[in-house]
């Protein structure tokens, strides 16, 4: 069963500035800004300005340069923030840990040996 999605989505509100959030990078279709809740010592979300996709696989489906964007973000993230070194988490679903049913990436760098994948 997939969640219903209301939209705006939190995610949505963020990049329209109407949610304040420390936002560290953004193009014209992504944005990227810490987690609210970090797990890592560099824990930063990383998603499409649009919620029109719920999840990785949906988005890879319906627009595979998108996520191309996405991940590209991240690593730019990954090496200002970090030393370049990071993990990239597309929670997927209630039972993979998603609670925004706006698809977005966690990318955690820095003393990962600590960082949980659950939660995360
Ligand atoms: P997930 O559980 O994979 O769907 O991830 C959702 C993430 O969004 C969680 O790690 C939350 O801490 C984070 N989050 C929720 N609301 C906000 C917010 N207003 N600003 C920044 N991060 C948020």
């Amino acid at each position: 069963m997939s969640e219903p999605v209301e939209r705006p989505t939190i995610f949505e509100r963020i990049a329209a500035r109407e949610i304040p959030a420390r936002i560290v990078a953004e193009t014209d279709r992504v944005i990227a800004f810490h987690d609210i809740a970090p797990k890592a010592p560099v824990h930063v979300i990383v998603t499409p300005k649009s919620g029109d996709y719920r999840d990785v696989a949906a988005l890879a489906a319906g627009d595979p340069g998108l996520l191309a964007e996405v991940v590209e973000v991240a690593r730019g993230v990954a090496s200002e923030l970090g030393d370049g070194d990071y993990r990239l988490v597309f929670n997927t679903g209630p039972g993979g840990g998603q609670t925004v049913f706006h698809v977005h990436a966690h990318v955690l760098a820095g003393g990962l040996e600590e960082a949980s994948l659950a939660g995360a």
